[in-house]
């Protein structure tokens, strides 16, 4: 996993966070009680690793920590999907969105919005997506393959 990527159980601290800032570890711990079970040193361990790879950043009052977000949940949601996205074929990478969208929930405004994304994107759309594997980890033909 890269340095900047947030693992799911930091992902839960995050949402916190990013709901509620500056915030101290015992709060985090206590919103996330009903969630995990997760004991206090777990969820300070996170927040320590979240720090650490700069998603966090801290203030002092008094004689407390607090924690803010010092990634956005947008920017933190596109590090994830492309990280996602760049593990699979350039060539699977429709049928993964497609898995995606077939898996979730949306609203009207959601699929009007991805509506409108498609059509913005035929008018640019190659005919085929070329590969970019290492030869033996997909059945796409390569350049310079045979
Ligand atoms: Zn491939």
């Amino acid at each position: 996993m890269k340095e900047n990527q947030i693992s799911p159980a930091e992902w839960e601290i995050m949402r916190v966070v990013w709901t509620t800032h500056p915030i101290t570890s015992t709060e985090i711990y206590n919103i996330l009680q009903e969630k995990t079970n997760w004991k206090l040193p777990t969820t300070k361990t996170l927040i320590g690793r979240l720090v650490k790879k700069g998603m966090l950043t801290t203030q002092t009052k008094g004689r407390k920590y607090e924690y803010s977000p010092a990634v956005t949940e947008k920017q933190s949601i596109k590090e994830t999907t492309d990280a996602l996205l760049e593990q699979v074929c350039s060539t699977k990478v429709g049928q993964t969105i497609e898995v995606m969208l077939e898996n979730s929930v949306l609203s009207q405004d959601d699929l009007a919005s991805l509506e409108q994304l498609i059509e913005e994107k035929k008018k640019t759309a190659p005919e085929v997506v070329a590969c970019n594997c290492t030869p033996g980890q997909c059945d796409c033909r390569h350049e310079g393959g045979k």
